[in-house]
């Protein structure tokens, strides 16, 4: 299937009309997807009541790839920011809307993997958020940051 055609089904699906910056965004996150993309936003057709912004759809991309991480070939060089999904994490306390619960927001990598027109995490902060502290080396950034929000929403789960 072509880009347009899934980014086509997918504002279809939800009932929602394309403005033309938009779209092109979306069209952007499935080249980058690749071979992911497909699967990703059929899923979110699928499963997802509202339509689903971006970092929605790349947490998936993110845990789709971390999941193969296995099979990955070693040799192969990923970008430690944003395994070369084009974006970073930035982890956020409850707040707001999400007052139950810590939360992800995406910004654009350093890399080449970069998508134009969102902001750029090394432009908001001078450095990570986190450190690699005890995570093995085979944690990339985002998994870490995926670590970090899933322990901390454990523990707020369970009042500690
Ligand atoms: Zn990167």
């Amino acid at each position: 299937m072509i880009e347009e055609d899934i980014v086509g089904r997918l504002f279809n699906a939800f009932g929602k009309r394309t403005s033309e910056g938009q779209g092109r965004i979306y069209m952007e996150w499935v080249t980058k997807a690749g071979r992911y993309a497909e699967d990703i936003i059929e899923a979110s057709i699928q499963n997802d009541t509202t339509f689903p912004p971006l970092a929605r759809l790349n947490s998936a991309l993110i845990n789709k790839k971390s999941s193969e991480r296995v099979s990955y070939d070693p040799n192969i060089e990923r970008c430690y920011y944003c395994l070369d999904t084009g974006f970073v994490p930035y982890l956020y306390d409850p707040a707001g809307v999400s007052a139950e619960r810590y939360y992800i927001k995406m910004f654009a990598c350093k890399c080449s993997q970069a998508i134009v027109g969102i902001p750029k995490y090394f432009d908001e902060w001078n450095e990570v958020q986190f450190e690699q502290g005890d995570y093995e080396k085979h944690f990339l950034y985002p998994h870490i940051v995926d670590a970090i929000m899933m322990d901390r929403n454990n523990r707020l789960n369970n009042g500690v």
